[in-house]
């Protein structure tokens, strides 16, 4: 399983964000702590997102520790808000830039840690309900493009939180053993859903991090429950059953 994690806080470079903590994304994606048997290290590419006047993306399907975007440009841009993730590809699904979260339209970005079981039959159903022309913009033949494409179609009738209960219902019925572990900002909030495997919040008056593992080992991280949804911002966090 992938590891992802979002920030809003006080203005960081985004290599900081990444890099902030004893067990930071970086650690995670050679030596993650709780993977549920969803893989072992997360070597198949990288990417982050990051708010400023619009929303900025760098993708690589390097290993995050060998690319050097990490040291030469990561370092030099500076954001309140991230959103980043380390990818391990599912068994079957290409290891490329294009496959590698966070997947972004317009002031969205989003991440996926898991897959859909019985991919892709199982997601003939749901898939038919999306414009053709969304499809044919699939950007990577992966799980988690078509689950974005999914949410980027949502979002545009709902709430996060209604798209996000919405797409896990609908995927979840298609596709019952399916894990289903979605993260998304707009560069002011977070939102994220806990369907098989690990989410962690921790929330102040300052920020706002939702993170797959604990990045440190601060008192305050509360670990969401399974079958959850997050809504977190500064000063704000509730977490609800889905
Ligand atoms: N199934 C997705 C992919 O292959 C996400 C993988 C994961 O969470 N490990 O890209």
């Amino acid at each position: 399983m992938c590891r992802h994690l979002g920030y809003i806080g006080p203005t960081r470079s985004v290599r900081e964000v990444i890099t902030a903590g004893e067990f930071s994304l970086l650690r995670q994606s050679w030596s993650p702590r709780d993977m549920r048997g969803g893989g072992t290290i997360n070597a198949d590419g990288f990417g982050a997102a990051w708010w400023g006047s619009t929303l900025s993306r760098y993708r690589s399907a390097m290993p995050i520790w060998s690319d050097p975007a990490m040291p030469e440009m990561l370092s030099r841009v500076r954001s309140h808000a991230v959103l980043a993730a380390v990818r391990s590809a599912t068994v079957g699904m290409p290891v490329e830039r294009s496959a590698c979260a966070p997947f972004t339209s317009g002031h969205w970005a989003f991440s996926h840690n898991g897959r859909i079981a019985n991919w892709p039959e199982s997601m003939v159903g749901p898939a038919a309900a999306l414009p053709t022309v969304d499809l044919l913009g699939l950007e990577a033949p992966t799980d988690s493009a078509l689950l974005w494409l999914l949410m980027r179609h949502a979002l545009r009738e709902n709430s996060p939180e209604v798209a996000l209960i919405q797409i896990t219902n609908a995927v979840a019925a298609a596709a019952p053993e399916s894990r289903l572990n979605m993260l998304l900002g707009d560069g002011k909030q977070l939102w994220a859903t806990t369907w098989d495997h690990s989410l962690s919040a921790l929330v102040d008056d300052d920020r706002a991090v939702l993170s797959s593992e604990p990045f440190d080992r601060n008192r305050d991280w509360k670990e969401v429950p399974d079958g959850h949804i997050v809504t977190a911002r500064p000063g704000h966090l509730i977490i609800t059953p889905l």
